[in-house]
């Protein structure tokens, strides 16, 4: 496709997260050349979902790029939750890790509790902000690690230099993860915010009331494009095949492009971001 075509500016998350990942680069040289240590990000993936394996190795290969030092953990799916947890708990002592992050999902068939994990995690070094106290803070509005995705969804946001107080966003989808953080930065940055669900009467008159669409769904093209109000700022978190198996996002993007202002492709704009604000939260709790 020929994105050239659409009357939608594009936010382009490959191109800004090549632009944090470098100026991170620049201030973890600055702490090399001061005689500090190199920031440490701690991977660990349990079992061998394909799809596992591609996003850890696409973060470690960007801790690479930025200098932030990678001590990964490959566990067989069967090693079971008290290895895992000790392993977190050696982790989190070890004055060299400053973020660790536990790839999801779990293996669904050994009894793992993905709840009890992200809360063995030190609050101080959860790189990806899903520790229940972190979440907390997150809602009480306190400074803490934000949700990689959410996160990145805010800076993509920013890119449009819209003033957004006021203005009327739509999330579709309620995960922990996606759905209900950005809901709370939307809010927090002073948006009327409405969260969609699966058991939404009407989404399509729900997401054409929208300044701001965030489609958190994992349904491709769930949100059409006609239901898009004209003007419209539209962030596509979803990554999914459709039936040719292209890979598509969670909206409509060529006919949503004919009624947004803005609008991320899938791929190349919520995802990239998620990678960059992981290795910006790892920074961040180093220099904690
Ligand atoms: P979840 O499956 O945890 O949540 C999906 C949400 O969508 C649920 O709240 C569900 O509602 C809602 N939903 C499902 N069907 C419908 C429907 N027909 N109408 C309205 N709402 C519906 O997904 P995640 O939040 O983890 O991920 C969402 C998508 O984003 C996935 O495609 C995932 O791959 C992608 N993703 C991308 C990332 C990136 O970096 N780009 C990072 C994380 C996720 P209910 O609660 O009622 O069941």
């Amino acid at each position: 496709m020929n994105l050239s075509d659409t009357p939608a500016q594009l936010l382009d998350g490959k191109a800004l997260s090549e632009r944090i990942l470098n100026s991170l680069k620049e201030k973890v040289e600055a702490k090399h050349n001061a005689g500090m240590p190199a920031p440490g990000l701690a991977t660990i993936l349990v079992g061998n979902d394909p799809a596992s394996h591609i996003y850890v190795r696409n973060k470690r290969r960007a801790c690479e790029k930025v200098g932030i030092t990678n001590i990964h953990h490959e566990l067989d799916e069967h090693v079971g939750q008290a290895a895992l947890l000790k392993l977190i708990q050696e982790l989190n002592d070890s004055p060299e890790v400053h973020g660790i992050l536990v790839q999801l999902p779990l293996p669904k068939n050994c009894d793992y509790n993905e709840n009890e994990v992200l809360a063995a995690i030190d609050p101080a070094k959860d790189a990806d902000g899903f520790h229940p106290f972190n979440q907390g803070a997150l809602m009480q509005g306190r400074k803490a690690p934000v949700p990689c995705t959410p996160k990145g969804i805010m800076c993509l946001l920013d890119e449009c230099g819209l003033d957004l107080k006021g203005r009327h966003a739509v999330v579709v989808g309620r995960s922990n993860i996606v759905g209900k953080p950005i809901s709370l930065l939307l809010l927090e940055r002073h948006l009327t915010v409405t969260i969609c669900h699966s058991r939404t009467r009407d989404l399509a008159a729900e997401v054409n009331r929208a300044d701001i669409v965030v489609a958190a769904v994992g349904v491709a093209e769930l949100v059409r494009g006609d239901w898009i109000k004209p003007g419209a700022v539209v962030l596509d978190v979803g990554i999914n095949r459709n039936e040719e198996g292209k890979l598509v996002g969670d909206v409509e993007f060529r006919a949503a492009a004919q009624r947004a202002a803005w609008i991320t492709p899938v791929p190349g704009g919520v995802g990239p971001m998620t990678i960059a604000m992981l290795l910006q939260n790892t920074f961040e709790a180093y220099n904690a």
